[in-house]
């Protein structure tokens, strides 16, 4: 899957010029295709698909609640399902780092999506200083097991590898590093969970039109979470062309 992150960015004339250009250069398989619009956007982003014969995209959230009831200001899983969504990523490293969001908290975020029957879309991924004492595989290691202990997870569960220094950074990793993380990753999910499911693995992190290829060509890579570039149309199509090209 090909998935899209607005984060804090767009508006109403944004969402519907996005989906235009989206549309003038998309090949085929929209299917494969998800967007995270800011909360706030995403009945509009719903109606413009709506409207332009797009509707298998899927749509998610960027965070969702824990739970509903007195907590003011967070959205529930149950609003999201209300308002078509799909998926919802959890624990993007900017949630955790700004709004101070543990491992604990992720997971309980993850159990009721999986009860409200959404797609949770799990970000981990290694610090600047991790990466350079080379803790890449131990942190990652603590990300899923804390997130995902004796969970029963959903067979479209998506796990995102996004190192935190690749971020809006235009840095990556090699596709043959990446290839052999999300093989580990596939490795934890599949040992920690309680039905051993085996998830897909994204990459995410300064993916772009020009590098986008080299990783789909990686066998543990199933997809991307794209920032930056997803926030034009014309461009995150032509991503999910070179993706679609591949699978
Ligand atoms: C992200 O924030 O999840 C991300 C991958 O951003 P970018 O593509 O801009 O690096």
């Amino acid at each position: 899957m090909i998935i899209a992150n607005f984060k804090s960015n767009g508006s109403k004339e944004m969402i519907d010029c996005w989906v235009k250009d989206f549309k003038s250069q998309i090949q085929d398989n929209v299917a494969s295709v998800g967007v995270a619009p800011p909360h706030i956007y995403i009945d509009k982003f719903y109606k413009s698909i709506s409207q332009n014969d797009l509707e298998n995209i899927k749509i998610g959230a960027q965070d969702v609640g824990a739970g509903s009831g007195p907590n003011t200001g967070s959205i529930s899983s149950a609003m999201l399902s209300d308002l078509n969504c799909n998926f919802s990523i959890v624990g993007h490293s900017e949630r955790r780092k700004n709004f101070k969001e543990d491992n604990a908290l992720i997971k309980q975020k993850i159990e009721n999506l999986i009860s409200f029957k959404l797609t949770p879309v799990l970000c981990v991924g290694e610090s600047l200083s991790d990466f350079e004492e080379k803790k890449t595989y131990t942190t990652i290691r603590m990300q899923l097991e804390e997130c995902l202990k004796n969970i029963s997870i959903p067979e479209d569960i998506i796990i995102a590898y996004e190192p935190l220094w690749a971020i809006g950074s235009g840095k990556t990793p090699s596709p043959n590093d990446v290839n052999q993380i999300n093989e580990y990753i596939k490795d934890v999910v599949q040992s920690t969970t309680s039905n051993n499911y085996t998830p897909k693995v994204c990459y995410g992190g300064s993916v772009n039109v020009e590098n986008a290829g080299s990783f789909f060509k990686c066998s543990n890579v199933d997809g991307a979470l794209i920032g930056g570039a997803s926030l034009d149309g014309k461009k995150f199509a032509l991503i999910a062309n070179k993706f679609n090209r591949n699978n």
